[in-house]
């Protein structure tokens, strides 16, 4: 039995990751569960998994539940779940969004949970500390992404030394056949609107910046300790084979399925196995597959996120700080789509932040949040 502190369960991946949970009753039990602001879908979770510990996103939220559990609510209450324990086989599934599952993450390596990560700030921001971690609490950290699952899966019984390269996969987003030209007229409609994959919106517009992609390539370095240089990306609209990795005698081996997060989660929660997931079959007879090249100028995040990852250090805590602030000023409508790129720009390259290469988990989280809320300032929004 594997005992599960899911965060973020009412979000796309976390009903997905219940789902799983749902139809393998005997290996998965949740004792810990944070909720959204969709208190409906919170209520209906809740009785359903009656986990030991809940948290809710403000105070004004908690509701009574007649069982009693443990309530609590905030980024405190996140790590009060991410904390909790009681049992010896115990997963933090974390489903958050943005750099809200940082701390979470580390709390719950310090109580030897293991972890399954969907929430890709966690790395992006703070990739070689939690190594670190993971290596002094000897826990597992796998990764909940279909091209980081896709990549754990071709190297698995290889040996590091004979990668030549990993091959990550994008599909291009929901603005993958538009020009640039034709960019400054989009809307945060159309923004959401992605071909391939049901996502939060975070994500989503996170896929049409290609700044997923970008994170992704920084996440996949901190999960398989490969060089930048030897992560490349290309694009794949169908979205069906999900990464790659080429070794050093040429061959490719390359994870293809369905685009069903409900995969990668699987194999998450059952590694190294393949458990049953009730996912749509692959039909091999309807495939018609193109790879192309991915251009770091049509995709300009895709640059900013090379480029932080090279300095280290601060840069990193800037990347995901000015994206997540102009990420927020796009949905609310307050600046155009490629503003969200400017923005970015603006911060990233920076001189200020070279004080720093080494720095602390505090250090990070506290210049990212003088980032974001210095943006947002600037666009008039209040926090
Ligand atoms: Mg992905």
């Amino acid at each position: 039995m594997k005992y599960l502190y899911l965060l973020g369960a009412c979000g796309s991946i976390g009903t997905q990751t219940l789902d799983i949970v749902r139809n393998h009753p005997t290996e998965y039990t949740v004792i810990g569960m944070s909720v959204g602001s969709n208190l409906d879908l919170a209520k209906k979770l809740i009785m359903e998994f009656k986990p030991k510990i809940v948290c809710f996103r403000k105070m004004e939220h908690i509701f009574s539940i007649e069982y009693n559990p443990i309530v609590t609510y905030g980024d405190e209450g996140l790590l009060q779940v991410a904390r909790y324990h009681q049992f010896e086989n115990e997963w933090l599934v974390n489903a958050l969004v943005g750099v809200a599952g940082l701390e979470p993450t580390v709390e719950a390596i310090k109580t030897r949970k293991h972890i399954a990560l969907a929430n890709k700030e966690t790395l992006v921001v703070a990739g070689d500390i939690i190594q670190q971690l993971i290596q002094e609490y000897q826990v597992t950290l796998l990764p909940i992404d279909s091209e980081h699952s896709a990549i754990l899966q071709c190297l698995r019984g290889e040996d590091d030394r004979q990668i030549k390269k990993l091959i990550i996969t994008a599909s291009g987003g929901s603005f993958r056949n538009k020009s640039r030209e034709e960019l400054e007229e989009v809307t945060v409609q159309d923004a959401l609107n992605h071909p391939n994959w049901q996502m939060g919106s975070k994500i989503t517009i996170d896929s049409a910046t290609m700044m997923n992609k970008g994170f992704e390539v920084i996440e996949a370095h901190y999960l398989f300790q490969i060089d930048y240089d030897k992560i490349h990306t290309i694009l794949h609209p169908e979205s069906i084979v999900h990464s790659m990795v080429e070794f050093q005698d040429g061959s490719v081996k390359a994870q293809l399925g369905v685009s069903d997060m409900r995969i990668p989660i699987a194999y998450a929660l059952a590694y190294p196995n393949h458990t049953e997931t009730k996912v749509q079959e692959l039909n091999l007879l309807d495939l018609n597959l193109h790879f192309s090249f991915l251009s770091k100028k049509r995709y300009p995040c895709l640059e900013f996120a090379y480029y932080a990852a090279q300095k280290g250090g601060l840069y990193l805590a800037v990347l995901n700080a000015s994206n997540e602030a102009a990420v927020h000023l796009f949905l609310k409508e307050k600046i155009s789509f490629l503003e969200i790129e400017h923005i970015i720009k603006k911060e990233i390259y920076k001189k200020e932040y070279e004080r720093d290469s080494i720095c602390s988990l505090e250090e990070r989280i506290s210049v990212g949040r003088e980032v974001y809320k210095n943006i947002l300032k600037e666009y008039g929004e209040i926090l």
